[in-house]
């Protein structure tokens, strides 16, 4: 069941590192990262909008702004935050 899991995860995340991220600065990282839209962060966790919003504002996730304005979160920092999140026990309890 968890082995199924993280196929799928990890599906989506070559997906996504393929077609959506681009390398762009992270301050918080000090290099630079695979920045991905909210679109493609909720295709990955499924958390609400609203949710990612307190995440950002919380700095659990690092972001920035892609050239057109849109909110990008780093790809490293979520998968961190997913890590934990699974170690404590599910990715989509509230901060
Ligand atoms: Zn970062």
């Amino acid at each position: 069941m968890a082995r199924i899991e993280i196929k799928i995860e990890t599906d989506q995340l070559l997906i996504i590192r393929r077609r959506r991220a681009s390398k762009i600065w992270c301050r918080e990282c000090g290099c630079g990262v695979d920045m991905i839209d909210l679109k493609a962060v909720q295709i990955l966790t499924g958390i609400e909008p609203a949710i990612m919003w307190k995440h950002i504002e919380n700095n659990a996730w690092h972001s920035s702004r892609s050239h057109e304005g849109q909110p990008l979160v780093c790809l490293e920092s979520l998968l961190k935050w997913c890590a934990l999140g699974k170690r404590y026990g599910g990715l989509h309890d509230e901060p």
